[in-house]
């Protein structure tokens, strides 16, 4: 099947990325592993954070003012701890272990990100981003929040599927092009053989314990690229492991990534700037007490990477 905007998958190969920390405010500092020189992008997977694992100080948590997003939808999973989700939708969601906050942004959604009062005091989890196909950046945005997702166990190896499809089972989740988010568990050593797609490239990050894969021991905090054309991976588990492997379709151009925006042109990103700086387009989040982000400055002398 073709797909516009995408491409055929590179050859199977595999390249371990470290991530660099970035502070998110109030404290919180998060381990990002896309993008980077060396990969932009896995399908259309532009943007990786792992979160934690992290104990928070009494009284401190998560506290991410109202903030816009354009072209991408957020894909937030947690393996520990809380959050609440705001946005200008109206949307208030609480999000625990398992479940799936997914926010479509589309043409133009703010939101808040906090720790919810009655939290406990460690979190391990993920933010990643879609970013969208240009034929659906501009969509209406959207919030789907998921208490359960399916999933299946082989060989000992926990397979939840976050998005997109494994095997027989598929996450209800909305996808606006070909992609897998899927997370691998044990509690025990194990190991299986993953069935992926040919058509598709993988990456594989690790939350807790260590993945073995291909031979290669990952440790957490690391991103392994796998290339495409492989539809089969074998994968070992050391005990109460986790980890999560990513894929889909590359995009024929790697999309344009500036603060909060995603998309395929930059002047797109410079008009949803000026619309959040003169409080255009995104509306207020309702229920966070609390002023918004404010944008950084637009680069002053060139276009953007
Ligand atoms: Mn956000």
């Amino acid at each position: 099947m073709t797909i516009p905007g995408t491409v055929r998958a590179a050859e199977p190969q595999m390249n371990l990325l470290h991530g660099r920390a970035s502070d998110l405010g109030g404290g919180l500092i998060v381990n990002r592993l896309l993008p980077q020189r060396a990969r932009r992008m896995v399908g259309p997977w532009c943007f990786l954070d792992l979160i934690g694992p992290v104990r928070f100080d009494a009284g401190k948590g998560v506290d991410v003012a109202p903030h816009p997003h354009i072209g991408l939808q957020t894909v937030t999973w947690l393996r520990e701890g809380e959050l609440l989700h705001k946005d200008s939708l109206g949307s208030w969601q609480r999000i625990e272990p398992g479940q799936l906050n997914l926010m479509t942004a589309g043409a133009g959604i703010a939101h808040s990100e906090e720790s919810p009062p009655d939290r406990g005091d460690c979190m391990l989890g993920a933010q990643f981003w879609v970013a969208l196909p240009a034929s659906s950046e501009c969509c209406e945005p959207a919030f789907e929040h998921y208490a359960e997702l399916p999933e299946t166990e082989v060989d000992g190896v926990r397979i939840k599927v976050i998005m997109g499809a494994y095997d027989h089972l598929v996450s209800p989740a909305r996808c606006h092009s070909p992609l897998l988010a899927a997370e691998l568990s044990s509690t025990t050593e194990a190991g299986t053989r993953l069935k992926l797609d040919p058509d598709f490239e993988h990456a594989i990050t690790v939350l807790r314990g260590s993945l073995q894969v291909a031979g290669e021991t990952l440790a957490p905090g690391t991103l392994c690229y796998l290339g495409g054309q492989r539809d089969a991976l074998d994968i070992a588990l050391a005990p109460d492991s986790c980890g999560i492997v990513l894929g889909g379709m590359p995009f024929a151009e790697p999309v344009k990534i500036w603060w909060n925006f995603v998309a395929h042109r930059e002047q797109t990103i410079r008009s949803a700037l000026d619309d959040w700086n003169a409080g255009r387009r995104f509306l207020a989040v309702p229920g966070y007490a609390g002023e918004s982000l404010k944008a950084p400055e637009w680069p002053q002398n060139g276009r953007l990477k």
